[in-house]
């Protein structure tokens, strides 16, 4: 079956994981209108009803909450010298710090490295290209493309000027888009978690 979510909220995000547990055969495509990066704060704190509802779909999921949460019911009201106590709210929440590296950070690193791999390469080229067009750091500063600029003016007279830069600056752009492929196709493969 294809399915086509509208929102990345936690609704439709937490559906679509949920879906893709039951029926892994299907082709679940999520539509949010914000931009990839944008975020909201999820799950800052999660009532006994929340965490029902997370019990009942998801034990796995449920089971780690249990383990990592704080969970507190009475609100206690501290005024002048009085402590006035309030029952019955059934709360549960983690530390921000402790969600972002224990779980966030760990789960992420893989993507992270990927990213800039593929980055890395892209910005020696722009940066590069830009010296090689006079817009970037220019000489004495030691860079290749400023350097393969100048070289070019003696090319049948000192090669070598404009074609080891040139030859720098292939290798490190190549070099590091292969490392992110390689990186990703592991990633996809399950080699690397
Ligand atoms: C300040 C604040 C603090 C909160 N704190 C907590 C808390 O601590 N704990 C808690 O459990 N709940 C909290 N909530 C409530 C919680 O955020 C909501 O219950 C939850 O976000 C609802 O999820 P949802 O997926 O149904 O909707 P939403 O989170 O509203 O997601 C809907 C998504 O659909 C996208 N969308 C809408 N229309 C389109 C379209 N046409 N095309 C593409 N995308 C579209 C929107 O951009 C949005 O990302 C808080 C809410 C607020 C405002």
């Amino acid at each position: 079956m294809r399915i086509a979510v509208i929102g990345g909220g936690p609704g439709g995000l937490y559906f679509a994981a949920l879906n893709r547990q039951l029926h892994p055969e299907h082709e679940i495509t999520v539509w949010e209108r914000n931009a990839a990066d944008d975020t909201f704060g999820f799950g800052v704190v999660f009532s006994d009803e929340t965490l029902g509802g997370i019990e009942h779909a998801d034990e796995q999921v449920y089971g780690q909450m249990q383990r990592e949460f704080a969970r507190w019911d009475d609100i206690d009201v501290h005024f002048r010298d009085e402590v006035l106590t309030s029952g019955g709210h059934g709360f549960a929440a983690m530390s921000r710090r402790r969600l972002l590296f224990k779980h966030i950070l760990p789960n992420s690193l893989d993507a992270l490295i990927v990213k800039w791999g593929a980055d890395v390469g892209s910005t020696v080229l722009v940066i590069t290209s830009l010296s090689f067009i006079g817009a970037g750091p220019q000489p004495p500063s030691a860079e290749w493309g400023a350097m393969v600029s100048e070289g070019a003016g003696y090319i049948t007279t000192a090669w070598w000027m404009a074609f080891f830069p040139g030859i720098a600056i292939a290798i490190v752009a190549v070099a590091f888009a292969l490392l992110a492929d390689i990186i990703q196709e592991r990633l996809a493969a399950g080699e690397v978690r």
